[in-house]
């Protein structure tokens, strides 16, 4: 065993090995052009290939690959041996500067939403050195972000990189008026709670809905789901375990700093969160984190599932996405000690609030998947509506601003809110809301519609681009004003911003039915499904938004949104017609062979015993029979909308007829289905079912 020290980050090309391996000059360079965004000259970048190149030799690497984030949203990878044969019918290992910056994959089928025609195919990926290098199964992984020819963001990391200038530009003006003037980059931070499911390979190998769509499209509910709350938290199994471990040393080894561990609440269940990390690592490391995942559990026997509603009837897994601002280490979202930092706090929470108000439907459409349609709005997850939780503390600090009144606080001292007696409220981290979509814990918001399967790029993209804007807004009206007039500008400012934005406030049960009639009366946008969640995207003020901050042009845009759709009629395709086919290939004739074995057996029986009882075997083949003609028509009623659908033209139409018409006749014909599981003796069954698959040993 070796030591959790010897081995964290062994196989990352990071500051500590840069300063090893690296000539002091170069390190410099390279440091600055990490730190402070200077662009990096193709001799330093050279002399950078060369020792990334030794360092991955030793390791034991053989390949190197450019690493992106295409629009699929998974990884991207394309290995290139360093091999470099001489005349001699030898090899020497080569890898230059421009290797490393710029590689120029043969893109033509990643999704480019129109964007780049496919004769046109070429796309370029770009070396994003604050990402750092790794190596992974032999290769070494160089981050980058990828790029057309003409320029447009191809992949999920451009623009969140851009975004993340965006509020660094932003933040920095602000901290200025706080008289904070360093050179050091404002960064967004990433924590990813990851939740996902394991099964056992046997299961998963019967089971063709989750073979192909991830999640299962039938099955009725197990005897027992997650309420007697005996798995949350509960004691982790053998084989679990040991995958847990291994997951955590190869992490480690990636310098993934994974942390947490522990049981989900729905049977079989699981969670990973690592420690927090700048927003374009963090999402890295996530990504990496899930394909470990998926690799690893086959030693085991197992399964990794990380779509985010598997299992009907039981939770569905979710990917809480923790964020905040940082400077130099010092947390901007912290309420800090004195006055002063209360105040700078209280504006930088201000601003929050305002863009989670303004770019709500944003937010929402950054969390939209056919996956995550099936979590939220149901009674475990988020709620479709955006809002924010600030805890009672800070909720009463927020009123009082609102309401112009003094702020008592739960002990019940009154206090001012002149500037210079902002109360030095504490960490209010004991009244946690779960059901609120965004929740403020603590020194960080929590956002929590973003579903397991997803790359977390957009989430953070659209939450940064709005907070730049909102930051704006502060800055362009401060600027100028100094000392105590700044203090109470500053303080108008916020109390004026909070009560323009108190609507999006809420801090009661997301859950609750009410609670969707009070949002409609506030005006908040409550899009249910992801056919109604995407549009936003192209409206002008969402275009003008990401124009104004360089963070996405109306093309690059326009082009994301066919590619969502795109995705998203796929998914619904596939779905479809993996219903069907099972439908007709092994459930309904599996019915049909049990209802026959059933009547051959009363025409048995009643020969034998002639004037026995066999009621109860006629009244189950009657169910049966009529079972089987209410799947038939299902069916047929969603192969009709199946083929309809597949010949309308305009995506945003056909995302309508599947979230609005198709999706209602799915679940029809699962329900239909699932009716019959539990009456067809279980031999005759053709998959495992929910109670075997979510209670392995
Ligand atoms: P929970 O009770 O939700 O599990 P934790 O405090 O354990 O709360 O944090 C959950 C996640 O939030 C972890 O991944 C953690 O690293 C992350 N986190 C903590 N502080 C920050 C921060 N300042 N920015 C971003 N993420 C953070
Ligand atoms: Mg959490």
């Amino acid at each position: 065993m070796s030591k959790v020290t010897d081995i964290y980050g062994s196989m990352v090309f990071n500051e500590h090995t840069m300063r090893e391996r690296l000539p002091k000059a170069t390190y410099k360079q390279l440091m600055r052009t990490i730190k402070e965004g200077a662009p990096l000259d193709e001799d330093v970048a050279n002399v950078v290939a060369h020792a990334m190149k030794e360092w991955a030799i030793e390791k034991g690497a053989t390949h190197y690959t450019h690493w992106f984030q295409p629009l699929t949203g998974i990884t991207s990878e394309k290995h290139d041996s360093f091999i470099d044969p001489t005349d001699d019918g030898l090899t020497i290992m080569t890898f230059s500067g421009k290797e490393l910056i710029q590689g120029e994959p043969d893109a033509s089928s990643f999704p480019s939403g129109g964007l780049r025609a496919t004769f046109e195919a070429r796309g370029y990926t770009a070396w994003d050195p604050t990402s750092y290098a790794f190596i992974k199964d032999e290769v070494l992984c160089i981050p980058t972000a990828f790029c057309s020819y003409t320029g447009e963001a191809l992949d999920k990391k451009t623009p969140l990189l851009r975004s993340m200038k965006a509020i660094d530009v932003q933040a920095r003006r602000v901290l200025a008026l706080f008289g904070d003037d360093s050179s050091e980059r404002v960064t967004t931070t990433l924590g990813a709670e990851q939740e996902y499911f394991l099964i056992s390979e046997k299961d998963y190998e019967q089971r063709m809905d989750l073979m192909i769509c991830g999640r299962t499209l039938f099955g009725y509910s197990p005897c027992k789901g997650q309420e007697l709350e005996e798995h949350y938290f509960g004691a982790i199994r053998p084989t679990v375990n040991n995958f847990m471990k291994e997951l955590d040393d190869e992490l480690w080894k990636l310098g993934v700093s994974a942390r947490t561990k522990h049981n989900e609440v729905a049977p079989a269940q699981h969670e990973l969160a690592p420690i927090f990390a700048e927003t374009n690592r963090g999402v890295d490391e996530n990504l990496l984190t899930m394909e470990k995942m998926r690799l690893l559990a086959s030693h085991y026997g197992l399964v990794c599932l990380q779509h985010e509603k598997p299992f009907e009837f039981i939770n569905g897994s979710g990917k809480h996405n923790n964020w905040s601002i940082a400077v130099g280490g010092k947390n901007l979202l912290d309420p800090g000690e004195n006055p002063m930092e209360n105040l700078r706090f209280l504006v930088f929470l201000t601003c929050v609030i305002e863009a989670v108000d303004e770019y709500q439907e944003l937010l929402r459409m950054s969390a939209a998947s056919a996956g995550n349609d099936h979590r939220l709005g149901a009674n475990e997850a988020p709620p479709a509506i955006v809002s924010m939780f600030l805890g009672d503390e800070l909720g009463a600090i927020v009123d009082a601003l609102v309401d112009d009144h003094d702020y008592t606080s739960a002990e019940r001292v009154s206090m001012d809110l002149g500037v210079d007696v902002l109360p030095n409220f504490i960490k209010d981290n004991t009244d946690r809301n779960r059901t609120s979509p965004f929740a403020f814990t603590g020194n960080k918001f929590e956002f929590r519609m973003p579903g397991s399967a997803q790359n977390l790029s957009d989430a953070n993209m659209v939450l940064n681009t709005a907070m730049a804007k909102s930051l704006k807004g502060f800055a362009d009206q401060m600027e100028g004003k100094e000392g105590e007039a700044f203090e109470a500008a500053a303080i108008d400012y916020i109390k004026r911003t909070l009560t323009d934005h108190a609507r999006i406030i809420f801090n009661g049960d997301g859950y609750a039915h009410e609670w969707e009639e009070e949002a409609a009366r506030r005006g908040l946008a409550n899009h249910r499904t992801t056919a109604d969640a995407l549009p936003c995207m192209v409206d002008q003020k969402s275009i003008d938004l990401f124009a104004e901050f360089g963070v996405l042009t109306e093309t690059e845009l326009r082009s994301r949104y066919e590619v969502k759709l795109e995705k998203y009629n796929k998914i619904m395709n596939i779905e479809c017609r993996t219903m069907k086919r099972l439908v007709r290939r092994d459930y309904l004739p599996a019915i049909n062979r049990y209802a026959a074995k059933l009547a051959h057996g009363i025409t048995a029986i009643k020969e034998v015993l002639p004037d026995g009882d066999t009621s109860f075997m006629e009244e189950k083949l009657r169910r049966l029979v009529a079972g089987a003609a209410e799947i038939n028509i299902q069916l047929e009623k969603l192969h009709g909308l199946h083929r309809a659908s597949v010949d309308i033209a305009d995506q945003q139409e056909r995302a309508n007829m599947n979230a609005h018409e198709i999706v209602p006749v799915m679940d029809a014909l699962r329900h239909a289905v699932d009716e019959m599981e539990i009456i067809v003796e279980r031999e005759a069954w053709p998959v495992p079912t929910y109670n075997e698959i979510l209670f392995y040993a």
